[in-house]
């Protein structure tokens, strides 16, 4: 059956580009190497994994400046932020744009932490590599191949969301489309898919995370705020992403979740993100084992 996976055959050079397995060679699993990202002074796929955290949206200087001291202080090493925010409704809050940019990169400087901010259109690619140290590809622009391809000609970082509906292979496509471009530097992001349940926001896709790192040698970390859409179960959806293999997590944090304007509910406090941070030290549960009946008869 011809899927979306196989479209490079249209253009003739197929046997150029894709592997004998169909899958695109650049994000293919490398036996030699597993890429680290380096975002500023943070390295993404090495042996600790990375903890990302800010607002959903940038909403005012003191907002970015409280959240990023408050992060740092319990472990985060990089800033999220959205300065320009694709909203499901024409009618709700788009996003600071520039200021919003000036903001981040301010409250980065001062916490010497490096940023990430969603990109959402090519003509935006220059101001965000000019004020983040890192571009992210939002679920809803996953497959906007315009705006790969320029990102494909920028060396900066780039945060590859999953679209919402997109299948792993087509993820990995758009991957593709960036390396191609020549920037090597690219993570993939996990952040729950459309499934026939709806008693979530989305379904986390735990098993794509530990599927894409042996398919790929790209790093992966996951989005559980956007994964889950609720507060409350985060810190165990965070750990669960670190015990499949991801290379981090990227967590909404808010001074004061309930007047966000966006992404409230599934936005932490500040207090709520220190006892993430303290839960992600301590070991997964133990396991009952027969053996130690043996050893307590
Ligand atoms: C976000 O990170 O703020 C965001 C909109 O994420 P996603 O593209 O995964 O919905
Ligand atoms: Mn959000």
């Amino acid at each position: 059956m011809l899927d979306t996976w196989t479209i490079g055959k249209t253009n003739g050079n197929a046997a150029k580009t894709l592997k004998p397995n169909g899958l695109p060679p650049l994000a293919s699993r490398c036996p030699e190497k597993r890429t680290i990202v380096w975002v500023g002074n943070v390295p993404i796929g090495g042996d600790a994994s990375v903890v990302i955290a800010g607002p959903c949206s940038v909403e005012s200087r003191e907002q970015v400046m409280d959240t990023v001291y408050a992060v740092k202080q319990s472990g985060a090493v990089m800033l999220r932020g959205g300065a320009y925010k694709p909203r499901t409704s024409p009618y709700d809050f788009q996003g600071l744009g520039i200021d919003g940019l000036k903001i981040l990169r301010e409250a980065g400087d001062a916490a010497d932490m490096p940023v990430v901010t969603e990109i959402m259109s090519e003509e935006d690619v220059e101001l965000g590599c000019e004020y983040a140290d890192m571009s992210q590809v939002g679920a809803r622009n996953m497959q906007n191949f315009a705006l790969h391809k320029q990102l494909g000609k920028t060396g900066k970082p780039i945060l590859l969301k999953r679209g919402a509906s997109a299948t792993v292979k087509e993820w990995l496509s758009a991957a593709e489309y960036v390396l191609h471009g020549g920037n090597e530097n690219v993570v993939l992001c996990e952040r729950g898919i459309k499934t026939f349940d709806n008693s979530l926001r989305n379904t986390l896709d735990l098993a794509a995370v530990a599927l894409v790192k042996e398919m790929t040698h790209l790093p992966v970390i996951v989005d559980p705020s956007h994964a889950t859409g609720k507060r409350s179960i985060i810190a165990a959806t965070a750990k669960a992403a670190l015990a499949v293999g991801a290379d981090g997590i990227i967590v909404e944090v808010h001074p004061e979740p309930e007047k966000a304007w966006s992404d409230g509910e599934q936005s932490l406090t500040f207090d709520n993100f220190a006892d993430l941070m303290s839960s992600l030290r301590t070991p997964i549960r133990s396991v009952y084992l027969r053996q130690e009946m043996a050893v307590m008869a």
